[in-house]
């Protein structure tokens, strides 16, 4: 007869910070703190779901909370699902299918001399020795996507900047891992706009919307209201091409190469 004491015991003590809390099957990370008043709800990028709380809360009335709150809680987490990368891997092989500019161009496997890539007639061909070695494969065609795409960025630079109102930044094309772009002040300088490589497979439209992005955090940093109304001036459609990203954006080559079975 001891176990009801035990359990009520149980939910009416505090929770604690970093404790895993399971409500109807599904996990929940807690966080608690003294700053908080109230209960609230996160669902992460990847899924995880946490309970922000105040200190003094207890399991009942977390647990409690949560379950109102299910069906908000299932929806977010539909939707990350929906959302989930999945980014492909490419064979350097004859036919293998690489994006620019939302275009769809076979890879050509050839002696190129010169440069190991270029766009001919609608191939993309990429030199024998590199198509061999996956690891300079992929650094031989990433290359080649950030001096195409450095090009036609420079291009569109001037009247999106013209369109915000502010100064052309200097522009980099590189490696930024999942994010799509970033933009540093520079104080007395020009600012950094960088842009990431795989943009550069997107739809032009899309790549507007991370260099337009990207211009508008010269004049509001953050994504507050006063910066989606500076943003939305200059590209009224801002919001429709931001889940256009996140939607085609998931499913975007990052420069994962097949490695070739030997022999
Ligand atoms: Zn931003």
């Amino acid at each position: 007869m001891s176990a009801a004491p035990d359990v009520a015991e149980a939910c009416a003590a505090p929770l604690t910070d970093g404790q895993i809390l399971s409500v109807g099957g599904q996990r929940l990370n807690v966080r608690v703190s003294a700053r908080r008043t109230r209960l609230a709800l996160t669902v992460e990028r990847d899924g995880t779901v946490t309970l922000h709380a105040p200190h003094d809360c207890t399991t009942e009335r977390a647990k409690d909370f949560v379950h109102r709150h299910r069906r908000w809680m299932e929806g977010k987490l539909a939707l990350r699902e929906r959302l989930r990368p999945v980014h492909p891997t490419r064979r350097l092989v004859d036919g293998e299918i690489f994006r620019y500019l939302g275009r769809a161009y076979r890879l050509q496997v050839r002696d190129v001399p010169g440069e190991s890539v270029r766009l001919v007639c609608g191939r993309l061909q990429l030199d024998a020795g590199a198509a061999t070695d996956p690891r300079r494969g992929r650094r031989e065609i990433t290359g080649w996507y950030r001096r195409v795409g450095r090009e036609w960025a420079l291009r569109r630079l001037q009247p999106w900047a013209a369109r915000l109102d502010v100064a052309a930044p200097r522009v980099e094309v590189r490696d930024l891992g999942l994010r799509w772009g970033s933009y540093t002040p520079g104080g007395e300088e020009p600012g950094l706009m960088a842009l990431n490589w795989a943009v550069f497979q997107l739809p032009a439209h899309l790549v507007d919307y991370v260099i337009a992005h990207e211009l508008a955090h010269i004049t509001v940093s953050g994504h507050g209201r006063e910066y989606w109304r500076v943003l939305r001036r200059a590209l009224p459609e801002c919001e429709e091409r931001r889940n256009d990203l996140d939607e085609l954006g998931r499913r975007v080559w990052l420069g994962e190469v097949e490695a070739q079975p030997c022999g």
